[in-house]
């Protein structure tokens, strides 16, 4: 048997070391592509709607990236993100990210049509360098936007390293009219810490934190979301996936709720029909 299991052991070893390697090609290959990509236009944003808990009309979306590669199709920013936060690249696909949410937006309101504040995610990398504050108020001049326009997601992790630093220029982006979304509450150890020291207006909680038993889920749920609009935060809950979560957040008055029941993220295209039929 110890036999058996020392080999096995080798046997996972190998593994391991085999599947690390595919994952230093696949890192290697990405970053290899990465710049062509954006010049030849291989991103594009996919727009998901987010829902009043009640009245379950469209009031945001959250733009998210997509990358459409010649040879593998269309890869998964849960495979390249954590690539280009590595190699610092995140910022100028960011600034793409923002870029285009800022011509759709200037596009609906020019046009007269119904709109709605739409999410940028805000990788951490931006909190260490000085341009942040500038490309912003860049966008948002050039658009013909208004800042209340744009919230602001942030991870929650980003908090951990430098706080008085990253409080600080969160401040000044509230002063100049940002709403500011801590993404991913509930994921990391430190979040109830961060809900004191961090200055917030939204906080958004993925379903997917609270799987397992319904009931402990459910009593965790509310008592955060009555906590978090006691404190006047508007609550975004993502990852809503079927209908008794459905029926389970609709006691909450002015919730938002995104997630795969109500809508993938979708092209520009649809989510601007999906607008005009709101
Ligand atoms: P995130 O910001 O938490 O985005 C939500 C993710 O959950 C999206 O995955 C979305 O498609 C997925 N999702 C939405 N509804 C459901 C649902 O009901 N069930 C489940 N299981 N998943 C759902 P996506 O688009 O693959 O993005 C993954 C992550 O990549 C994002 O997580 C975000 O951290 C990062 N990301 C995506 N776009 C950008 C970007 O433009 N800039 C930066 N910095 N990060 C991005
Ligand atoms: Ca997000
Ligand atoms: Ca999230």
């Amino acid at each position: 048997a110890a036999h058996d299991k020392s080999n096995s052991y080798l046997e996972y070893i190998h593994f391991y070391n085999s599947e690390k390697h595919k994952n230093i090609m696949e890192e290697q290959e990405i970053e290899n592509d990465m710049e062509k990509a954006l010049s030849d236009e291989q991103f594009y944003i996919v727009i998901q709607p987010k829902f009043n808990s009640v009245t379950q009309k469209i009031v945001g979306g959250e733009s998210l990236v997509r990358w459409t590669h010649p040879l593998k199709g269309i890869v998964s920013p849960g495979i390249f993100v954590k690539v280009f936060e590595k190699n610092g690249f995140i910022i100028q696909l960011d600034y793409f990210v923002w870029e285009e949410t800022c011509r759709l937006l200037s596009k609906q309101k020019q046009k007269g049509k119904e709109y709605v504040p739409l999410s940028i995610n805000v990788s951490r990398a931006h909190f260490y360098g000085n341009e942040l504050m500038d490309k912003l108020s860049e966008l948002v001049l050039k658009y013909g936007l208004e800042t209340s326009d744009l919230e602001l997601e942030i991870t929650e992790s980003l908090c951990g390293e430098d706080p008085s630093i990253i409080y600080a220029k969160i401040r000044q982006l509230q002063n100049m009219g940002f709403k500011i979304a801590m993404d991913d509450f509930g994921s990391g150890y430190s979040s109830l810490n961060m809900l004191k020291e961090m200055p917030l207006d939204i906080i958004k909680m993925d379903l997917k934190f609270l799987d397992g038993e319904e009931k402990k889920s459910q009593l965790i749920l509310k008592s955060l979301i009555t906590m978090a609009q006691a404190m006047e935060l508007k609550v975004v809950v993502e990852g809503v996936e079927n209908l008794p979560q459905v029926e389970f957040l609709a006691q909450f008055k002015e919730c938002s709720l995104q997630g795969y029941y109500f809508s993938r993220p979708v092209i520009i295209g649809e989510f601007e029909h999906m607008l005009e039929n709101n």
